[in-house]
């Protein structure tokens, strides 16, 4: 046995492969034979299930076939793509040496092979394995007595960031960053609640070792990779903190086996930086996807007008954590603001933006050693374009966030001089061909290449000499790879040429059916000034490569900064873009606990009902809890299919948008600060999720009331409908009582227990609001209208006859619902005997009558079935009495 691993019997290729196997047991190993990368035993078993490709056997080890699959090295990538969306990890095992090198060793060595890069969800580089409008973080959780923090890295732009993160808050957090892996010490990862929070973030959880969250380690770790003695300069960390970056930067080494990536400085998150939005406040809201995953139909699809990879991951960042740091909202809103005065410049700005290539990936790349001749270009074209949208964008004052990305911008004049004049104008991807400096950069290079080119002449013109020499017109020079350049006769000039005198210039080589093939001294000569003229070619343009590559890497900050600051400008006109299309206006932000909305719209909807060419109904809510007649609770009745849901939601989306930095969809809008967001759903609606839904509304409904402070903002739409009625009203209630007298925030809550709409009377900071609607020939025409007071009823019947149920099902609704309201003013209990008794029992079994056309309400019925006779004054009913006379 070698390292552990049985390989008695194997040969010795399959014993390499167990050795290395044994060290990745948790991937794929993609095994590089020649031109393919081979999977052997289980692997193969799952790879080719996972891939669709054939499965094959390749001899026995242990007396056990064994399985095999393979994929062409050259189209590597799209397999891997594959895998890892499909959740694997794959160790990719290169040859390290030319397979010549080990048959001099004996026949029977094996090639020097080893892993040369773990793929995992979290690390990627390529472009084709990577969404460019997405980031893709790599994070890491860590706790230490009790103190936990969560440090997340993006590994294609450097992008590396910390925060104090609390156990109570991890869910919220890992909700926002959606990173693709998750790495926890192995203790922490057996929890199945931390398993369960990596699922529903979209995140594979990697286990390490609990020495890899080590603080004193990673200390050093960290001091070594920034170069720094101490790392104060970039702020204060706590031991749990340390250990999550430490544990980033060791799994990174991990997997690109000791290539680092180009990691920035960690940014320290400060606590209470961003609105916590929990994950089913997201998934409610549909923030970055729909319900059912996708982004079309999210709010980011709804308002992204950006036209570069980084605005469109700015964005996002953005929308996932919207500031409560009113400066730095005050700083996006201007940067908005200062292009939407200017439409102009900011078309042009996006003009030049959609034509910049993608630099924060190609950077990354360069450092990880995985870049070639294209990233340098991509970084070229984009440099001098950002020099040109500075030029262009500088006339004008500008405020302090855009005068910033103005001048991180410029200074790059040398560096796009040096690659412009060392580059062809479109390089090949790769470095290993060459070919892409161009010429008149490099006078030795020039020189090179003529000879390889010239010696092409040269062999021509020998051949004219040669055919004249020999008298045989058939003479060729000719190449192949066996034997190089050669001389080919037709066979029968055969001993012509290999008589005096001939045969002392032509030496044989080979005799074929129809041919033989000589050398000459000359020749040779010739084929190797040239090959070594191709040889020092290629020798040069890599050193260049490397040269050209150290110079943009020794400017990867300015580099990183510029594209950035690129990034910025994208994403501020984009947000005025979007503000000019859609109407939308600044929101102001103040520190109180306002929240005045006027005309407010949901931009999503409003969208799709535009596109079905409809018009959105605009409506104000104002939950201001400052001032003495302050109502920060509002209760929303009104039917189905009125509105509620759309309005509850658009109030959230107008906070959301309003602090990541956008304009909002209202003609006016004054908020103060929210500092937690949560919405839900009763579990009616949330059928989707399969577990027991009434649990989950309960569970979601309790971390609520528990958590939501004075400046949080909750969105609650039919909380208890998951349950018997009275179980789900008495819920329903005890909420809204415990939201307005413990948690004191601004609340909006819809509800279809018109019972609730008695407690106005009662609690001073709620208010009744309801969705108007019109009924009309005994049908429902829905206003969207959001009104003040309560709904009087809920027209549930008439929208079921929208929704094509038969009449007589109707007809008996509405018999049913007819005896349930005259049975309203009893107390609960008796309510349910009332209906039994009013009811003949079982009726609607009874063998329908033929379906009788419904007969419409009389304008009488209609009018009785308004009153409220309560509400009536003895005056008010006796002109009731005349006007009702009149109408028969
Ligand atoms: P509810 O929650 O009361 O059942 P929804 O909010 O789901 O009702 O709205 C039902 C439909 O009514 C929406 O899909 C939308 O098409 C339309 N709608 C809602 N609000 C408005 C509005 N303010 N203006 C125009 N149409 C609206």
């Amino acid at each position: 046995a070698q390292g552990g691993v049985d390989v008695a019997g194997a040969t010795p290729m399959m014993a390499q492969y167990l050795e290395i196997k044994s060290r990745y047991p948790d991937a794929l190993l993609f095994y590089r034979m020649g031109d393919f990368y081979e999977l052997f035993f289980e692997d193969a078993v799952q790879a080719a299930a996972a891939l669709d490709i054939a499965l094959t056997r390749r001899g026995k080890h242990l007396g056990r076939d064994i399985e095999m699959c393979g994929v062409p090295h050259h189209s590597a990538e799209s397999y891997l793509q594959t895998l890892i969306r499909k959740g694997f990890r794959v160790a990719v095992c290169e040859q390290l040496e030319d397979p010549a090198e080990a048959k001099k060793r004996g026949h029977k060595a094996v090639v020097k092979r080893d892993v040369v890069r773990l793929v995992t969800p979290g690390t990627l580089t390529e472009d084709s394995l990577l969404d460019a409008r997405s980031h893709n973080y790599l994070a890491a959780w860590a706790e230490i007595r009790g103190e936990g923090a969560v440090a997340w890295l993006d590994v294609s732009t450097g992008d590396f960031h910390v925060a104090a993160c609390p156990r109570p808050a991890l869910g919220p957090m890992l909700a926002r960053l959606a990173p693709s892996e998750l790495l926890a010490s192995e203790a922490a990862a057996g929890d199945e609640a931390l398993g369960s929070l990596a699922r529903e973030a979209g995140a594979v959880l990697t286990p390490l070792p609990r020495s890899s969250f080590d603080s004193a380690g990673a200390e050093a770790r960290l001091k070594a990779l920034f170069g720094v003695e101490a790392l104060d300069a970039y702020g204060a960390f706590a031991r749990p903190q340390l250990a999550a970056m430490g544990a980033v930067v060791a799994y990174v080494e991990l997997t690109q086996r000791g290539k680092l990536p180009m990691i920035r400085p960690p940014a320290v998150e400060g606590p209470g930086g961003a609105m916590r939005l929990d994950a089913a406040t997201r998934r409610n809201l549909e923030l970055t996807r729909t319900l059912s995953g996708r982004r079309e139909g999210s709010l980011l699809a709804a308002i992204d007008r950006t036209v570069t990879g980084a605005g469109a991951r700015l964005l996002e960042t953005r929308l996932a954590a919207p500031s409560t740091d009113r400066d730095e909202i005050a700083a996006r809103h201007d940067a908005v603001d200062w292009f939407l005065d200017r439409r102009d410049l900011a078309g042009a700005a996006r003009e030049a933006l959609r034509k910049t290539p993608e630099i924060e990936r190609a950077l990354g790349r360069l450092a990880l050693e995985r870049g070639g001749p294209r990233d340098l270009a991509a970084i070229r074209d984009a440099l001098a374009r950002a020099q040109d949208l500075a030029a262009a964008l500088s006339g004008a004052e500008a405020p302090a966030r855009i005068a910033r990305a103005l001048e991180a911008l410029c200074g790059h004049d040398a560096l796009v001089g040096l690659l412009d004049a060392a580059l062809i104008a479109e390089p090949p991807l790769m470095a290993r061909d060459g070919g892409f400096i161009a010429p008149g950069f490099d006078p030795e290079l020039d020189e090179a290449r003529s000879l390889r080119d010239e010696g092409r002449g040269v062999i021509a013109r020998l051949q004219g000499s040669y055919v004249e020499r020999t008298g045989i017109n058939a003479l060729k020079i000719k190449h192949n790879n066996v034997l190089g350049y050669f001389v080919e006769t037709p066979a029968t000039h055969a001993s012509r040429m290999m008589s005096e005198p001939l045969s002392q210039t032509f030496i044989h080589r080979q005799t074929l059916a129809n041919a033989v093939r000589f050398t000459t001294v000359e020749l040779s000569e010739l084929e190797t000034r040239i090959h070594n003229a191709g040889a020092r070619a290629l020798e040069i343009e890599q050193r260049r490569f490397q040269e050209l590559r150290a110079a943009v890497l020794e400017r990867a900050p300015a580099i990183a900064a510029a594209a950035r600051a690129l990034a910025e400008i994208d994403l501020s006109a984009a947000l005025a873009e979007l503000a000019a299309q859609e109407d939308w206006t600044r929101p102001q932000i103040l520190p109180g606990r306002e929240f005045e909305i006027e005309d407010g719209r949901h931009p999503v909807v409003e969208q799709a009902l535009r596109r079905a060419g409809e018009s959105f109904v605009p409506n104000d809510c104002d939950l201001s809890a400052e001032g003495d007649d302050a109502r920060p609770v509002w209760l929303l009745t009104g039917p189905n299919m009125a509105g509620k849901s759309t309005f509850l939601r658009q109030n959230a989306l107008i906070a959301v948008l309003a602090q990541m930095g956008a304009f909002v969809p209202a003609a006016r809008a004054r908020i103060g600060v929210v500092d937690q967001l949560f919405s839900r759903v009763g579990a009616a609606d949330d059928l989707a999720r399969g577990r027991s839904t009434f649990m989950v509304e309960m569970v979601e409904t309790a971390a609520i009331l528990n958590q939501a402070g004075p400046r949080a903002l909750v969105i609650l739409d039919e909380i208890g409908r998951g349950t018997s009625t009275y179980d789900g009203l008495s819920i329903a209630w005890a909420t809204l009582e415990h939201l307005h007298d413990v948690n004191r925030c601004r609340t909006l809550f819809a509800t279809h227990y018109h019972e609730l709409t008695a407690l106005a009377a009662r609690l001073p900071g709620l208010r009744n609001a309801s969705v108007a609607v019109r009924e009309w020939e005994g049908e429902v025409i829905f206003l969207h209208e959001v009104r003040p007071g309560a709904a009087d009823r809920s027209y549930g019947v008439q929208v079921a006859r929208l929704a094509g149920l038969p009449e007589a099902v109707i007809a008996r609704a509405r018999e049913v619902l007819e005896a349930l309201e005259r049975g309203d003013r009893r107390e609960g209990g008796e309510r349910v005997r009332a209906l039994a008794d009013d009811l003949p029992l079982f009726s609607a079994a009874r063998p329908a009558p033929a379906p009788a056309p419904a007969r419409a309400p009389s304008q009488v019925e209609r009018r009785l079935r308004e009153l409220s006779p309560d509400d009536m004054t003895p005056r008010q009913a006796l002109e009731l009495l005349y006007e009702l006379r009149d109408l028969l």
